[in-house]
């Protein structure tokens, strides 16, 4: 999916000052923002918090009734310097993207698209979609090491699945416990979906060097005394061998986690760069049409175009104000 805004500074909650240093946790609220047509709940970037571990932004939409409507209508749009993570509870996205890719993604699915120097994609509900549409779109920070790498996408079916007490806990990305999903990364992190078919409590394995967020999707559960609700993030600072959750029935929540980052970010609207010069580089590059990204087949209508940039208010986040 594309940001559609500009800024992704976002308010969230301020920090608790009082947790003690290590091991605290935080819970943020998600602010709405639309992209096309879907309202979406952004649980990261936190104007505090630009990522935890390489994860960078987190959208989180639906369950919704996309029957008789357009539904997920993404034009084409570039990336540079991450990883897009697209995944499903309910519905069916095609993905399309510049190196001629065309996938459709159902639930219990994963599309990987590692942008590096550059790529361009669309998404959409295709004209015959299914009448439901939830899921996430979750982004991924490349390391400063390994941004420019080639751009590359990757569809996985089959993804393994942990079960520890009354949940299913899909890895999707990276490791848990003795479990790895087959997806490329570049840093060391989770990603999962937990499916808490019998509702109670489980415990579930950190690794103690990963800074992690939990937040749910569907229903309802808690994370040590945090009632989490769809809209809440919950953070959970390194220096923890286990989170446990009281999950209700049926609950959809979603772990995302990894070694700190130790970079600092800077992004604006598709882009996750380091400095103004990779941000207006690429901003150039796709207003201009200049090849960099490709082109994106198929899709019906126009390329989405960027917002106008500033390059003072560019200049000024780069150093951390
Ligand atoms: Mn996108």
């Amino acid at each position: 999916m594309s940001t559609v805004d500009a800024d992704v500074e976002t308010p969230g909650a301020p920090l608790r000052e009082s947790d003690p240093p290590g091991g605290h946790t935080e819970l943020t609220s998600a602010r709405l923002a639309r992209v096309g047509d879907v309202e979406v709940r952004r649980l990261l970037p936190l104007r505090r918090r630009r990522s935890v571990g390489a994860w960078c932004f987190v959208d989180h939409y639906g369950p919704m009734s996309v029957d008789g409507v357009a539904g997920m209508q993404v034009p084409p749009h570039p990336h540079i310097g991450l990883q897009t993570v697209t995944w499903l509870l309910e519905g069916n996205v095609l993905h399309r993207d510049s190196l001629g890719s065309e996938q459709m993604i159902r639930p219990g699915q994963l599309n990987l698209m590692t942008a590096g120097h550059g790529i361009a994609h669309a998404e959409e509900s295709p004209a015959d979609h299914d009448p439901g549409l939830h899921g996430v779109q979750l982004w991924v920070a490349l390391p400063d090491a390994d941004r420019q790498a080639a751009p590359a996408f990757e569809h996985h079916a089959q993804l393994p699945v942990l079960g520890i007490g009354g949940a299913e806990i899909t890895v999707f990305t990276g490791s848990l416990a003795d479990v790895t999903s087959p997806a490329r990364t570049y840093s060391p992190l989770v990603g999962a979906e937990i499916n808490a078919v019998r509702g109670g409590d489980v415990t579930i394995p950190l690794t103690p060097g990963h800074e992690h967020v939990i937040f749910v999707a569907r229903g309802s559960a808690a994370a040590n005394g945090n009632t989490l609700a769809p809209g809440s993030l919950l953070y959970l600072a390194t220096g923890r061998g286990s989170v446990t959750l009281a999950a209700g029935e049926g609950a959809r929540l979603f772990l995302l986690g990894g070694e700190p980052l130790g970079e600092t970010l800077l992004m604006w609207w598709n882009f996750v760069g380091r400095t103004p010069e990779d941000i207006i580089g690429a901003a150039q590059a796709w207003a201009a049409d200049s090849g960099r990204f490709g082109e994106v087949r198929g899709y019906r209508g126009a390329p989405l175009a960027a917002p106008p940039l500033d390059p003072v208010r560019l200049a000024r986040r780069s150093q951390g104000s």
